[in-house]
């Protein structure tokens, strides 16, 4: 059983995900997997979630879409709900790499000014703008012309400092760099980075696509860090599955944003919006700290029993955000596969990296099962490699 009628822009494991309870899946041929993958970090709140579930089965029962002609009560309970209290307001769009196309297409419009300054193995989507701000010539390769203005600083290092200068209209970043590899900023490095754009007139752009929604533990990463973007996108764990994305600004840039200058036909969907706000009334404080609770419990198993195994060179990451650096020796697919054998799900980053995205709801005898898991597959490895 090969996929026939797809285009292959993605290589699949040869079985198929058909249901899911909780934080465990079962594919067509009968296996149960504990899953530390969330989708890729989308289902945050595990499968069949009842709140969730409910707020979709209610919405499916009246509208499913009307066009942005009208006024959405829905979409502007939603669009509180993400400014918190701040005097910001959200764009609504379908994706990631949508949310952050918004983001770069406002900070030029806002500032009048052309060029974004972008960072070193960064990932902010796949559409013509996103993908021109990733850093990885990987993802860009065959894609030329791009589009032009954008230069790409090293992350994490004093030197990106000197890149930041008043010609730019933005500088986009991600906390902790996903795809990357699993890279957490460093908080004094951010906030230097956050410091120099309000000193230059440059907005900052943060990109919490993959880090937002709890998976650092905080609804979004950069409050941990303490930092104050102009700007910043969500996506993937928004509604927990369904399609949507958002990008959240302060208000004074809706001077730039007037009627038809951006517009998407489905953004801010009913059900989407319908599982968004199940999703944002969830995310209280009290479960946040929750999770930064249950993370330092995965953490410190981590560190005591997969950080010593010597096909490990490095763990790296945030939250319920793990990158377990591998030897080269032995190649990141393996691992995954011989996971999946035992019951795992994982996936990879960046070079050779396992990376650990469980649902934030995941509790820790689930979180230290799986870690066990890890240690015995790496484990029985090393004496291969
Ligand atoms: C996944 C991801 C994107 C792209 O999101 P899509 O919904 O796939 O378009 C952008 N930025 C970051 C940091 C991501 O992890």
């Amino acid at each position: 059983m090969t996929m026939q009628h797809v285009f292959p822009t993605y290589q699949r494991f040869p079985f198929v995900i058909e249901d899911g309870q909780g934080v465990h899946l079962t594919d067509n041929h009968g296996n149960t997997y504990l899953d530390f993958t969330a989708g890729i970090g989308v289902c945050n709140f595990g499968y069949h979630q009842p709140q969730i579930q409910q707020a979709v089965a209610e919405q499916l029962t009246h509208i499913w879409h009307t066009s942005n002609l009208y006024e959405n009560d829905l979409q502007d309970q939603v669009a509180g709900l993400l400014a918190h209290g701040e005097d910001r307001l959200v764009y609504f769009a379908n994706s990631g790499t949508e949310a952050n196309e918004a983001a770069l297409k406002l900070a030029r419009k806002y500032t009048g000014k052309t060029n974004i300054l972008a960072f070193q193995h960064s990932f902010h989507g796949r559409t013509y703008g996103a993908m021109s701000m990733t850093g990885n010539p990987h993802i860009q390769a065959g894609y030329a012309p791009l589009v032009p203005g954008i230069s790409f600083a090293p992350y994490n290092d004093e030197a990106a400092l000197a890149q930041i200068t008043p010609d730019l209209a933005a500088v986009i970043l991600e906390v902790v760099q996903g795809e990357g590899g699993v890279y957490a900023g460093e908080q004094a490095w951010l906030q230097h980075v956050n410091a120099k754009c309000q000193a230059t007139g440059v907005l900052l752009i943060i990109d919490e696509v993959q880090t937002g929604i709890g998976r650092t533990g905080y609804r979004m990463a950069y409050e941990g860090y303490g930092l104050d973007p102009d700007i910043y996108t969500v996506a993937k764990g928004l509604a927990n599955g369904i399609p949507v994305g958002a990008m959240v600004g302060r208000k004074q840039f809706a001077s730039a944003f007037g009627p038809g200058s951006h517009g998407s036909t489905f953004a801010g969907n009913a059900l989407a919006m319908a599982a968004a706000n199940s999703v944002l009334t969830q995310l209280t404080p009290e479960l946040l700290a929750e999770v930064r609770d249950h993370a330092a419990t995965l953490w410190h198993a981590l560190e005591t029993q997969v950080a010593p195994l010597p096909v490990v060179k490095q763990l790296t990451g945030k939250g319920l955000m793990v990158g377990i650096h591998l030897d080269e020796q032995l190649p990141v697919s393996q691992v995954i596969t011989q996971l999946q054998a035992a019951g795992l799900l994982t996936l990879s980053a960046g070079d050779n990296t396992l990376r650990l995205l469980p649902p934030i709801v995941m509790q820790p005898d689930d979180l230290l099962a799986g870690v066990a898991t890890i240690t015995q597959v790496l484990s029985a490895l090393t004496t291969e490699v």
